[in-house]
């Protein structure tokens, strides 16, 4: 059987960072890379935010060279979902693709949180069109025209405030009379003039042609279908952090993001550590993501030498 020094479960800016760090420290890593190569970033389009880029950068273009730059000192990166592990134990046991079996005395968690979609063809057909799931990352090429936020969340509030502040007109698409969102964003939002919120309507449909993202076409509750026109159409309906495989032994809160011990990369089993988005409901940026990736690295450095 084969055992590993680093075990890194993920092929997002986290993972390719910590087998950067890794592979550097001279601890093998070997890394699997999972069913979306890349992470969540690959289905954006360009990325401006990501320090060192002062033109932005493609993000597929930034992700492969993340990759590359892992594998120019060593790190062993492979095709392959991790199925199911044993970390009742060290060595911890990890099968891969249902079959392979893989031990190591250390393994990082790095596998991402996945945004949540309403399930529409039209909506996956304009993904990266028009249709993101996250404000930060997008909405600057949106700026002075109208675009729509689904759902009524913090997460919603907070992507509305923000693109309002660069947008002509946010409409906020709300599938109840109320909002989720706290007290504190609600009222951001009441008083932000540009957003106007569409309460009790469901997204029908995403409409467009070959330049992108056109409108949307709502079913409101009492029966009325219309259309707005928007060039942008932003999910805010929750994420779903990567975790399930690990759930019967690493502590996760109550919405499934993997609880770390502080500022450390740690989980409640020693030697399992946990960076990017699975560890972190709040930020969910590539730069906060690689961080945590170099964080776990160190950790798995110092836990090695001692273990
Ligand atoms: P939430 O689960 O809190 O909210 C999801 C929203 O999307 C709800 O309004 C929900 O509607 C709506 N929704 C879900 N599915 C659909 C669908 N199929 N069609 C239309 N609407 C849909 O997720 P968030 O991402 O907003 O927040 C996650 C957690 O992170 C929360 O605990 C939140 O408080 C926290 N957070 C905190 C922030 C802060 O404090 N600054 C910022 C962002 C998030 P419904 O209400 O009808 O179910």
């Amino acid at each position: 059987m084969e055992n590993v020094k680093c075990l890194i479960i993920g092929g997002g800016p986290a993972g390719y960072t910590a087998a950067i760090y890794a592979s550097r420290a001279g601890l093998c890593p070997v890394l699997y890379e999972g069913m979306e190569p890349g992470g969540q970033l690959t289905t954006t389009t360009v990325v401006e935010n990501f320090p060192g880029f002062p033109e932005g950068v493609d993000a597929n273009q930034l992700m492969g060279d993340m990759r590359s730059q892992a594998l120019r000192f060593g790190a062993d990166i492979r095709t392959g979902v991790i199925t199911s592990v044993d970390f009742s134990r060290r060595p911890f046991s990890l099968v891969v693709d249902g079959g392979t079996v893989i031990e190591a005395r250390a393994v990082i968690i790095a596998t991402g949180a996945s945004a949540r979609y309403l399930g529409l063809p039209s909506e996956r057909k304009f993904r990266g069109m028009g249709v993101s799931a996250c404000a930060t990352c997008d909405g600057f090429f949106y700026r002075k025209k109208d675009v729509a936020v689904v759902g009524g969340g913090d997460t919603a509030c907070e992507e509305a405030t923000y693109l309002a502040n660069i947008c002509n007109k946010v409409y906020m698409i709300v599938r109840r009379d109320v909002f989720r969102a706290s007290l504190a964003m609600r009222d951001r939002v009441m008083n932000t003039p540009n957003i106007e919120i569409l309460w009790n309507c469901n997204t029908q449909e995403v409409l467009g042609d070959e330049t992108g993202v056109t409108g949307v076409r709502l079913l409101r509750k009492d029966g009325k279908v219309f259309d707005i026109k928007v060039d942008g159409f932003f999910l805010a309906i929750g994420h779903h952090p990567n975790s399930d495989v690990f759930k019967d032994f690493i502590d996760t809160d109550e919405n499934g993001y993997i609880i770390t011990d502080g500022k450390s990369s740690r989980t409640n089993v020693e030697g399992v550590f946990a960076a990017g988005d699975v560890q972190d409901p709040s930020f969910r940026q590539a730069i906060t993501a690689a961080a945590s990736g170099c964080k776990a690295a160190l950790e798995v450095e110092r836990f090695l030498m001692s273990n």
